[in-house]
């Protein structure tokens, strides 16, 4: 009885203490604070390869020094950083059994400075007949490895303007050529030359350690994108301040971005973790998700435990105050474990209630979910009516921020036992994903 009882009083002055702190810790000025300089207008946007996102960068890597986190891998800094390659066609002349090809008809993917191709050389000729299914098969020949002439039957011209607006950046570049001419469906002799300029870029996801005491090659990762979609057209609208044309993204994903460096200052200060935490927010979500891809190549998946992506957390959600959803619930275990811990709390946690916008393959947890972690997006915006989603009015005047300060704790609460060791979700069986 009387080691009952003492447990119960050590075990409730614990839970004290912790609950003094992480009031303490994660605070609505402290997240105001951070939220306001991310979403800043002089941020411009945090498109990729722009002046904005390196200012956001060294941001996050000031808030992580400061914390005192660890860099990844004895990196020698917080940076993770990798190049893309872009290429850009400058000319393009093909010619079939001796008809020049309007250049309106006509789209080239490639990373090779030079194009130089006829009958003689190894190409293939495949076709997109009238009828086929347009968008699987397009795929098909984008993806492919090999030098192809893609002949697409008139009927699909439609469709050229979004294959011409596919952006031509990679992190893999291959070495060969696939071209799409719309409108011809016979290529007996055929020459295609043409030329691109090729120019290498670097990004870089800012990744901060918190090593475990016990269980330090288990990890655990919080993430969030800083990357948003730049500075649009005056023609676009205005933001809610009414005066410029900046996407400042300050739910998306700002709003993240905020809770991954409130989090790591509310683990540093316990100081108890027995699983390492990776905190790491990832560059070119909305271009494509290169980030998260380079980041996966970096680590053993199976040595991720959990990751815990945010997503836009600004906004009430569908059920109001204190309550957010998690993508993809019923591909692991660890739905089931974040609600468990919520229990007694004045938090909930739902499954995605917007499941047919595919959520949970439309950020950067999809990436990691592919090879097996239990990787889920934690969010409240309400994807079905969320008025300033992808909109230059995406600003921190529209965020609830006390409600988000509330969520970011929801979430140090939720991932308790998986920090500590004690629960460990199930895999996503990478077999069932699309
Ligand atoms: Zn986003």
């Amino acid at each position: 009885m009387k080691k009952i009882i003492l447990s119960a009083v050590v075990l409730c002055s614990t839970c004290m203490l912790q609950a003094q702190n992480i009031n303490k810790i994660i605070n609505t000025k402290d997240v105001t604070k951070i939220e306001k300089v991310l979403s800043a207008d002089d941020m411009q946007g945090r498109r990729a390869f722009t002046p904005g996102i390196d200012k956001a960068s060294s941001y996050i890597e000031s808030e992580f020094k400061k914390i005192g986190l660890q860099t990844f891998n004895g990196a020698k800094d917080f940076k993770q950083e990798f190049s893309m390659t872009e290429s850009k066609n400058v000319s393009l002349k093909v010619l079939i059994d001796g008809k020049a090809i309007d250049k309106v008809d006509v789209v080239s993917f490639s990373y090779q400075p030079q194009l130089d191709m006829t009958e003689k050389s190894d190409v293939q000729v495949v076709k997109i007949n009238a009828g086929d299914k347009f968008g699987p098969k397009f795929y098909e020949y984008y993806q492919s490895e090999k030098n192809l002439l893609v002949l697409v039957d008139a009927s699909f011209k439609a469709r050229i303007q979004n294959v011409k607006h596919i952006p031509q950046m990679t992190a893999n570049p291959g070495g060969n050529t696939v071209v799409f001419v719309f409108g011809t469906t016979e290529a007996t002799q055929f020459s295609i030359e043409g030329t691109n300029t090729i120019t290498k870029k670097a990004l870089n996801n800012v990744v901060g350690v918190l090593k475990g005491k016990s269980k330090p090659n288990e990890y655990v990762v919080f993430s969030g994108h800083y990357d948003h979609l730049g500075v649009g057209s005056p023609a676009e609208g205005v933001g809610h301040d009414g005066t410029d044309s900046i996407y400042n993204g300050a739910n998306d994903d700002a709003a993240g971005t905020t809770a991954v460096i409130m989090l790591a200052k509310y683990f540093k200060k316990l100081n108890n973790n027995e699983r390492t935490i990776l905190f790491t927010t990832f560059v070119a979500e909305e271009i494509g998700g290169y980030g998260a891809q380079y980041f996966s190549k970096q680590l053993n998946p199976a040595q991720v435990m959990a990751m815990f992506n945010l997503e836009m957390i600004g906004t009430e959600s569908k059920w109001g105050k204190n309550s957010a959803y998690i993508t993809g619930f019923e591909k692991s275990s660890m739905g089931e474990i974040l609600q468990k811990n919520l229990q007694g709390s004045a938090f909930k946690f739902y499954p995605d209630p917007y499941p047919e916008q595919q959520l949970f393959y439309r950020s950067d947890n999809a990436t990691l979910a592919k090879l097996g972690v239990p990787a889920h997006t934690i969010s409240t915006s309400k994807m079905d009516s969320e008025p300033n989603y992808h909109k230059v009015s995406d600003e921190i005047e529209t965020l609830d921020m006390v409600n988000m300060t509330q969520i970011i704790k929801a979430i140090a609460i939720s991932s308790a036992t998986i920090i500590n060791g004690k629960d460990t979700p199930s895999r996503v069986d990478s077999s069932t994903l699309k």
